[in-house]
């Protein structure tokens, strides 16, 4: 038994093969897969370690869980290294460490940069799916970073955009959000935050904002929003009068409350934590989701670990099947 454990070894998949081996597809059903598992109450996310290192201005830090339907144990191992630019790396730097829940072994270690952006694209996705309008014809992006890119092309595939609006506190930046439109077939428009507000029918943050970027007054009823890019005390992409507003989902109601958009919300008395719907449970048909078509719903997306699992698992596991990656044994 020993020896038929340790024929399997340790696949190591990197960025490259990532890029080969998972689609957007897989993405979407394994994200889709876990939210649900966590609102079942069948997967949860460990407590999330970020420290400052006092190293080369880095965060590092830990996010884990266990998924007992899907069967991903481990934890993503990364942070923020400013100074990576500089010598052509990325910034963002993160390793996904995959272990068998039967015996604790170490089943896989997969480059967890590319994933990041897969799964947290398959995070709003998710949302547009279960909770957008179904008639939603105008896109808005607010937001034109690495990210970004990933987002539109997801969201794209949800439902039937007709044109693209899009804001970025850096201008500059918008072309790459553009040539993505001219790639999908969808028109492209360069706003401003009020007008986005006023046409898009759906809205995808994804900046490194410190302060409300959208105003409560500018979205209209209807709209459905989906703000990824607060994921750390301190950020904010929104009005929280936005959130007042809304019917507000999130992927995990801890973390929302704590590290992402509905922190600020809820500090200010307008919500509380009862009031946020894990969209698991819009998923699992545990609930309705979108009431009307003149709600705004609002979707937290702050990026839990359980994310990472799923599609490391997913990309681990197809790389095995096609002997892409080398195998190793400690
Ligand atoms: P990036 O550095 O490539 O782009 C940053 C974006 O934020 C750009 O649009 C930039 O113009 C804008 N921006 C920068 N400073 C700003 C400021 N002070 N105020 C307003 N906007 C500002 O980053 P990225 O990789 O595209 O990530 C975007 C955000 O998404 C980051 O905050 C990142 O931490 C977050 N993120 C969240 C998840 C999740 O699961 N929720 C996952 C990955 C990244």
């Amino acid at each position: 038994m020993d020896s038929q454990i340790e024929t399997q070894g340790i696949v190591i998949v990197g960025e490259e093969i990532c890029r080969q081996v998972i689609s957007r597809t897989d993405a979407f059903a394994a994200v889709s897969d876990v939210f649900a598992a966590m609102a079942r109450g069948d997967a949860y996310n460990f407590p999330v370690v970020r420290e400052a290192i006092g190293h080369a201005d880095a965060l590092y830090g830990f996010k884990g869980g266990f998924d007992r339907a899907g069967l991903s144990l481990g934890l993503k191992a990364g942070g923020y290294w400013p100074g990576n630019a500089a010598k052509g790396l990325t910034n963002h730097q993160s390793t996904v460490c995959l272990f068998d829940p039967d015996t604790g072994q170490l089943s896989a270690l997969v480059g967890g940069n590319y994933l990041t952006a897969l799964r947290t694209a398959a995070s709003s996705s998710v949302s547009i799916a279960h909770l957008a309008r179904k008639d939603a014809k105008v896109l808005g992006m607010v937001g034109a970073g690495h990210q970004s890119t990933f987002q539109l092309r997801a969201a794209a595939e949800q439902r039937d955009f007709e044109k693209v609006v899009a804001w970025n506190p850096h201008p500059e930046m918008l072309p790459r959000l553009q040539a993505v439109a001219a790639d999908l077939g969808l028109a492209f428009e360069g706003v401003s935050p009020e007008e986005l507000g006023a046409q898009a029918d759906v809205i995808i943050t994804i900046t490194s904002a410190h302060q409300p970027l959208l105003m409560a007054d500018w979205i209209r009823p209807g709209t459905h929003i989906a703000c990824m890019g607060t994921d750390t005390t301190g950020k904010q992409e929104v009005d929280p009068a936005l959130l007042a507003r809304a019917a507000v989902f999130a992927d995990e109601v801890a973390q929302s409350v704590s590290i992402g958009e509905a922190q600020h919300a809820v500090a200010q008395g307008l919500i509380s934590e009862g009031d946020i719907t894990p969209v698991g449970a819009v998923i699992n048909g545990t609930h309705a989701g979108r009431a009307a078509n003149g709600d705004i719903t609002l979707f937290d997306g702050t990026g839990v670990g359980l994310q990472d699992l799923a599609v490391a698992s997913v990309a681990a596991t197809i790389a095995r099947e096609r002997g892409l990656g080398e195998v190793v044994r400690l």
